[in-house]
């Protein structure tokens, strides 16, 4: 961190806080050529990473969408809710840390697909045959047969 004064490379921190309810971390500083006080703040970078769908277009992560995505599929099935907000959040968390900026459609549905698999193998089929539209009977039913192993 450059002095903003004198743009010197040495500074040292002399305060830092947590701020803005743990959600920030504000450093006081000085630096060691010129003696100048300054203030920093530091954020976690939580943005999601942009969806790039088949057809090159680009959108936000919509997490709305998400989930009304694995209700659908999880319609009339035993699926606890807060299960089903723990999926969604391994979801973002697993968009997260890829560190790009823009995911496929394609990287979205394999998670949801994977998340699905562990929740309900039904809505997994039901997601599954919707979203790969299986090629044809038999690729659908060796995916079922698979879910027995
Ligand atoms: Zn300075």
């Amino acid at each position: 961190m450059f002095c903003p004064f004198c743009s010197a490379q040495e500074t040292k921190v002399i305060d830092s806080r947590l701020v803005a309810e743990g959600h920030q971390v504000r450093r006081r500083r000085e630096c060691i050529r010129c003696h100048e006080r300054f203030t920093t703040f530091e954020t976690a970078e939580l943005v999601m990473p942009r969806v790039v769908k088949r057809d090159g277009s680009r959108e936000p992560f919509n997490e709305d969408k998400l989930r009304a995505g694995l209700q659908r599929a999880l319609e009339k099935r035993p699926v606890d809710t807060e299960k089903v907000e723990e999926c969604i959040n391994r979801i973002k968390s697993a968009l997260r840390a890829t560190g790009e900026r823009e995911v496929t459609s394609e990287l979205v549905g394999n998670l949801i697909m994977d998340g699905l698999k562990e929740l309900d193998k039904v809505a997994y089929v039901r997601f599954a045959s919707v979203y790969r539209s299986f090629e044809d009977i038999r690729e659908f039913g060796e995916e079922i047969a698979r879910l027995g192993d």
